[in-house]
């Protein structure tokens, strides 16, 4: 019995590491991770920092009544009425302590010194010269209102009272606080020392990023190493490069010891898998204790914490998986919290930011784990809100899927389908992406790179349309020159489509012909008539030159003119030059598809599709529900 039990134990594959949940390992890095040594910092040393002691402003601030305002000192109360001016007083002026005489005013700056005597300051506004002009030497000055004791007085010790807790112990340091430190002569400060980092890569594939990984192996650049340390250094830290080392047991053991005497916190990525050349889980076991080794969540299962001490120092060791998003996500997830807490910091305090968000598209759920899922959280169409737009294929070798991300969304493990518009928690992982113009709250200046009169409209849905394009040049057809204006077309639509114009345009198809009007109207018949596409834009041919004919062609092919769009067309281009009327745009409709004709032109297209953008959401949704209606019985309709 005991045989059978020991064999089939030797040939179970399952990691001997009991998997337990994301919560959990937090949980144990917060307990394991130590608070770091509190050390005395200059000031100017300190941003990013926690400050370790309790700060109290001695003196109060400001020390001295301060004006508020450029105007006049004043008894108050002070009824309306011409005043003699006694002294002219400035910020950092000597001398400022004589008493204001009764019944006079002296003129007095921002910042100054209130004068003895004086009680209050009416604002340069509400007082009128005089003498005619402004002048220095005025001898007297009308006062407008009636003054209040008080008015634009700082009083003494109304920003910092005297023995006024200005810091607490464990608040991070920024701009703020050091300009408060700063304000009350506090130069130096005791700070939680920051974590050092030392950052390896582990495996025989990797190269150094200067590298061309040699054809016909499995080499790839070593990329977890620069996104990790770059993403601790945007933190502050300080981070050590411990280069890369090879599945060699002997060698990572060496690394790992070495780094465990230069770092607080030791980071490697790759060997923590199950493969034979996973060497980084058993090496740490034997160097110290391994606190978990496998996690309940995706991607990032492997994630593998542990602690050296040597000679007493303790250092904290994080084998993340060699998958580069595996890596940066438990990164964030585990020794962000770590890092901050070896800081001093509160465990509530060592949390990502979490706010709830509606997801903008159904994602697919893992039944066997808990997901963080990969996203770009924004304030919704409303203002009101938070929307999560998911950065696409969540395939953990996939960077691109972290690129322009700020959120993991905290998706249960559970099968089947998160439909949109459903609310999960999000981590916030950066700051929240720069709304819609539309919904800022600077809106013109936001709005900035939208022509004036033609701002998006508030998308209520996009419409969607297929779109032909036809070039229509000799040149290019014989491929003198390379089609620019049919991929600009293409462009300017996919740039539409992804911003908030109703528009959400596919370019079904493209053609270049020749100036030839049987090509232009066959291709134009063919396309309109296959029922595929809502809209078809050509490009070229609608000037004076002999060769010309775009017009003649379409206009041979439409069913219905719109000529007022082909105005618009006209119009927009005048904006621009009044050569715009030398353009002989044609617009219609043929069976329910919009044939529109634009100039050969990039710039002139660029133009043009400025007029369109607002028009083609409008009219595709009229020609989808007239083709069920009226248009059907047209002669010459053909559906
Ligand atoms: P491992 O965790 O070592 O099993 O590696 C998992 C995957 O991540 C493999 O495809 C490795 O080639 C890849 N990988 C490991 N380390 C790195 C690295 N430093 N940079 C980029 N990819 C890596
Ligand atoms: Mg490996």
């Amino acid at each position: 019995m005991r045989d059978i039990y020991s064999r089939v134990m030797s040939t179970l594959r399952a990691s001997k590491y009991i998997m337990i949940s994301v919560e959990k390992a937090i949980e144990i890095v917060l307990q394991q991770a130590p608070e770091l040594a509190i050390v005395s910092k200059n000031i100017e040393e300190c941003n990013g920092l926690v400050i370790a002691e309790d700060i109290t402003g001695m003196d109060p601030f400001p020390a001295f009544p301060a004006s508020i305002m450029d105007g006049y000192a004043v008894r108050g109360p002070l009824e309306p009425g011409v005043y003699p001016v006694m002294k002219r007083i400035h910020a950092g002026d000597d001398n400022v302590l004589e008493e204001l005489k009764e019944g006079m005013v002296s003129y007095i700056t921002t910042g100054a010194r209130v004068p003895p005597g004086a009680n209050a300051v009416v604002k340069i506004e509400d007082t009128e010269s005089v003498e005619g002009v402004n002048n220095s030497n005025e001898s007297s000055v009308r006062i407008q209102v009636r003054v209040d004791e008080g008015t634009n007085v700082r009083a003494i010790g109304c920003d910092i009272q005297t023995n006024e807790l200005i810091l607490k112990k464990k608040q991070i340091i920024r701009s703020a606080e050091i300009g408060l430190l700063a304000t009350v002569g506090v130069t130096k400060v005791k700070c939680y020392s920051k974590p050092i980092i030392g950052i390896l890569s582990t495996g025989n594939e990797l190269v150094d990023i200067d590298m061309t990984p040699n054809p016909g192996t499995s080499q790839i650049r070593d990329s977890n190493r620069i996104s990790l340390s770059t993403a601790f250094r945007a933190d502050g830290y300080h981070c050590i490069d411990l280069g890369i080392v090879r599945d060699v047991k002997a060698d990572l053991q060496s690394k790992l010891l070495h780094a465990a005497s230069q770092c607080d916190v030791v980071v490697t990525s790759g060997g923590v898998s199950m493969g034979d050349a996973d060497f980084v889980k058993p090496l740490l076991e034997s160097l110290g204790t391994v606190h978990f080794g496998r996690l309940n969540m995706k991607p990032g299962k492997p994630t593998t914490f542990a602690s050296i001490i040597q000679n007493g120092k303790k250092t904290l060791f994080f084998g993340l998986p060699g998958n580069p998003v595996s890596c940066l996500v438990t990164k964030a997830l585990m020794i962000d919290p770590a890092l901050r807490r070896m800081q001093g910091l509160d465990s509530a305090a060592c949390m990502h930011i979490q706010v709830p968000v509606k997801i903008s598209s159904n994602l697919k759920l893992d039944h066997e784990r808990p997901e963080y899922h990969r996203a770009i959280v924004s304030l919704d169409q409303s203002g009101a809100g938070l929307v999560a737009v998911s950065t696409g294929n969540q395939a953990s070798s996939r960077l691109m899927s972290l690129c322009s991300s700020n959120a993991l969304l905290c998706l249960p493990q559970q099968q089947g389908i998160l439909p949109a518009g459903s609310v999960v928690q999000a981590l916030l992982t950066g700051p929240i992406a720069t709304p819609s113009p539309l919904t800022c709250y600077h809106k013109a200046a936001a709005s900035l790179d939208y022509p004036a009169d033609n701002k998006p409209v508030k998308v209520v849905a996009k419409i969607p349309m297929r779109v032909g394009i036809l070039t229509i040049s000799d040149r290019a057809s014989q491929g003198v020159y390379q089609d620019e204006s049919g991929p600009e077309i293409a462009k300017i639509l996919a740039a539409m489509s992804s911003s908030d114009w109703q528009i959400d345009a596919t370019v079904a198809t493209t053609k270049i012909v020749p100036d030839d009007v049987a090509m232009i109207q066959s291709t134009l018949v063919e396309w309109a008539d296959s029922n595929q596409l809502d809209v078809i834009l050509t490009n070229g041919g609608t000037g004076f030159g002999i060769r010309d004919l775009t017009p003649e062609a379409v206009k041979g092919v439409l069913h219905r003119e719109a000529p007022a769009l082909a105005q618009a067309l006209i119009n927009e281009g005048l904006k621009h030059t009044p050569l715009a009327v030398l353009s002989r745009p044609v617009a219609g409709t043929r069976n329910s598809t919009l044939i529109c004709t634009l100039p050969g032109s990039v710039k002139a297209i660029r133009e043009n599709m400025v007029a369109l953008r607002p028009l083609l959401p409008r009219i595709v949704e009229l020609l989808i529900n007239q083709e069920c209606g009226v248009l059907a019985n047209t002669p010459g309709y053909s559906r």
